[in-house]
């Protein structure tokens, strides 16, 4: 078991399988990538499947594959194959993409064994969608999402991060898209984690107008009294239509006295908070040769240095060097 010492226990690894993303999101990466790391500082499937391996033995019941975009990996349903061999132990083996490519790698990473994808789509009009994500691809995202209610990638989660004045007019809109298509749509706070350093206080849409303007229109009821370890607030529709609505509100309703979570990068570095100002090299630890009880008590001692909570609301708050695309979202 995986305890940090404010007596946390982690069971959510979330792994960035690359740096590199084909959408130029506003509010993430809008200038692309600085030159690549060398290719040789990127964890190998192998890598990764005996990494993973060690921290489900240590009580990782979640592992989600992220980036970057996790799909411009070069064969990522043999990693994903690898991972299925940790099932038994393992409740939920999921992705997170922009959506791009997914309708192509669809019916094979179902088949590898994939559990569970996120689809981010952060507008429903067009031109709305080119300005914030940098592509025009609305088109390819929503195929996505047919195509993996298609395939059963049940229960299929939808992720918009809501920015003032660029798609918070959108809510109601996708709270009925929501509904239309049986989907639980999460709306996220933007956080200063951009590579562009737009960030501004007065940009965050806080979660509670998020659902309250939802609510005006379609009445929520909360699912669960708690949130858990989970990210979200959880409201289904009180008119009992389908659908499910997430509002994720780190900035204004901070939830790290509950984080579960801990984050691998591309590189190899373990992040124990998204805005963590200190990595910690699992790659150079694993590639040294160490045995497997050394790795296991470097992860239990970067474990226990896990941050009490994030500082983004504190007047001295300094944003990390490694920026969303870079962590793993
Ligand atoms: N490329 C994939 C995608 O588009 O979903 C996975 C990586 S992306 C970094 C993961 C999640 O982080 C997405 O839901 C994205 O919207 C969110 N994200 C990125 N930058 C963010 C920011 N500054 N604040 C809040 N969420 C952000």
């Amino acid at each position: 078991m995986l305890r940090d010492s404010y007596n946390r226990t982690i069971r959510d690894l979330r792994i960035s399988l690359t740096d590199r993303c084909n959408f130029r999101c506003f509010y993430c990466l809008p200038n692309g990538e600085p030159p690549m790391a060398r290719k040789d500082t990127i964890l190998t499937f192998e890598e990764i499947a005996y990494i993973s391996e060690i921290f489900v033995s240590l009580g990782i019941e979640k592992i989600r594959l992220t980036g970057g975009e996790p799909l411009l990996r070069k064969d990522i349903t043999k990693l994903v194959r690898k991972l299925t061999d940790l099932k038994a132990a393992l409740r939920d083996l999921a992705l997170t993409t922009n959506g791009f490519d997914f309708p192509r790698h669809a019916a094979d990473l179902k088949q590898a064994g994939l559990d569970r994808v996120t689809i981010s789509l952060d507008s429903l009009n067009s031109e709305k969608f080119i300005d914030i994500t940098g592509v025009d691809a609305i088109d390819k995202v929503l195929d996505a999402i047919d195509v993996a209610k298609q395939l059963g990638f049940e229960p299929l989660k939808v992720n918009a991060v809501i920015v003032r004045g660029r798609n918070d007019d959108e809510l109601v809109d996708f709270a009925r898209f929501a509904r239309e298509h049986a989907l639980s749509f999460r709306f996220i706070e933007f956080m200063p984690l951009d590579s562009g350093h737009e960030w501004s206080r007065e940009m965050v849409v806080p979660g509670r107008e998020m659902r309250d303007t939802i609510n005006n229109i379609y009445p929520l009821a909360l699912k669960e009294p708690s949130r858990g370890t989970e990210t979200s607030w959880r409201y289904v529709f009180a008119d009992g239509a389908s659908g499910e609505i997430g509002i994720i509100a780190p900035v204004t309703e901070m939830f790290c006295g509950a984080c579960s979570r801990i984050r691998l990068t591309a590189d190899g570095q373990i992040r124990t908070c998204l805005f963590s100002t200190v990595e910690h090299s699992l790659r150079d630890v694993i590639r040294s040769g160490a045995t497997r009880t050394e790795i296991v008590e470097y992860i239990e001692s970067v474990v226990m240095k896990k941050e009490p909570r994030h500082y983004i609301n504190d007047p001295d708050f300094l944003q990390p060097a490694r920026t969303m695309s870079f962590i793993g979202g």
